[in-house]
């Protein structure tokens, strides 16, 4: 049996990115660097939610190639479509009817009180609906494929508390069905972007793309902050203060982390010599997935054919939960009335 079949003894995973276009390094150590490890121990499914990047200002005629720059990017790092589900959101219907489903039992104050729609809605003048939902068909994504663990970044945690609480929630009206998911955190902590400010970002230009050339990785690297006690060259430095470092600590030989910090302490090494190797450990790690990306480039059919197999056996999963839904919501009405008058036409 392959091992993309539905049914198997692993629990299952479920995770889901936006379809931002290609991805960027911080994607790769916020997640993707997980997921890879993942997918060897677990029954995984990894979404590109095209569904969720609408509530947000986008452009219609770019989604779909932002959705297969992501394909692209997630095969890229190693996602094996042998050993996981990769598709996207929009092509597996399950997902918004189980949404509309789970609003019956989300309390409005709840998602109301959810960090991110605070953050977001603060800056709009009016609000798409579809913001305050957003965490409503969050938990859908995870719950139509019963998943019990759910790999998230820190900043995703009050999502999932709240999906766990949809699961309780309709459990306790409709029988017990629905697990309650266990968040998997990647450890990774927050990773800032290059400028030290913010969150990694491709529109605040404070990040590295995965599939970017070597020349381009320096370029970004070299403008990086550092320590900002560090303003001369003969300046000591600290290691742990610096986002820099922080990115040696995945990406260069953890034989030559020592060296790299002592060199810094004592001034021994420049900054700009820093980053130069922190730029080529970069570069070295990405090599394989600007090969890979190529591969799929020349051959975007392939890279359909892999989605449109993700769909048809995540669908598989979604369409068994919905027939257990709607029978416990009441909305297999059809089959009950049938039933009923294989029993005995009821009475006029
Ligand atoms: Fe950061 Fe390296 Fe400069 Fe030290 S030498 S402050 S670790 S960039």
């Amino acid at each position: 049996m392959s091992s993309q079949q539905p049914v198997s003894e692993k629990r299952r995973v479920f995770s889901g990115v936006q379809p931002s276009g290609e991805a960027h390094l911080g994607n790769y150590l916020g997640a993707f660097r997980q997921w890879v490890e993942l997918q060897d121990r677990y029954d995984c499914l990894f979404c590109i939610v095209d569904q969720h990047a609408i509530t947000g200002e986008y452009e219609p005629e770019d989604l779909p190639g932002r959705v297969f720059d992501m394909a692209v990017s997630l095969l890229a790092v190693g996602l094996d479509p042998d050993k996981c589900l990769l598709f996207v959101q929009s092509e597996v219907p399950e997902h918004t009817e189980l949404a509309w489903l789970f609003n019956s039992v989300t309390p409005v104050g709840e998602l109301e009180r959810m960090t991110q729609y605070k953050d977001k809605s603060a800056r709009l003048t009016s609000i798409p609906a579809g913001l305050l939902n957003y965490p409503v068909l969050q938990a859908a994504d995870i719950l139509v494929y019963l998943a019990e663990g759910v790999p998230v970044g820190e900043d995703q945690l009050q999502h999932l508390e709240l999906c766990r609480g949809i699961a309780r929630r309709w459990n306790a009206k409709y029988g017990v069905f629905f697990p309650e998911p266990q968040a998997i955190v990647s450890g990774t902590g927050r990773i800032m972007g290059l400028d030290g400010q913010a969150k990694m970002s491709k529109s605040l230009g404070n990040t590295v793309g995965i599939l970017a050339e070597p020349e381009e990785i320096w370029s970004q690297i070299r403008k990086a902050v550092t320590d900002p006690q560090r303003v001369r060259r003969s300046d000591p430095g600290r290691p742990e203060v610096c986002n820099v470092y922080a990115l040696h600590e995945f990406f260069t030989d953890p034989g030559q982390l020592p060296d790299i910090a002592e060199q810094c302490r004592t001034a021994g090494r420049g900054c700009v010599e820093c980053k130069r190797i922190l730029a080529d450990s970069i570069a070295a790690e990405f090599a394989p997935f600007r090969e890979r990306a190529a591969f799929y480039r020349e051959r975007p059919q392939e890279v359909l054919a892999i989605l449109a197999r993700g769909a048809e056996q995540a669908g598989a999963i979604a369409r068994q939960t919905m027939a257990q839904v709607r029978r416990s919501m009441g909305m297999d009405w059809r089959r009950a009335i049938d039933g009923a008058l294989d029993g005995g036409a009821p009475s006029a």
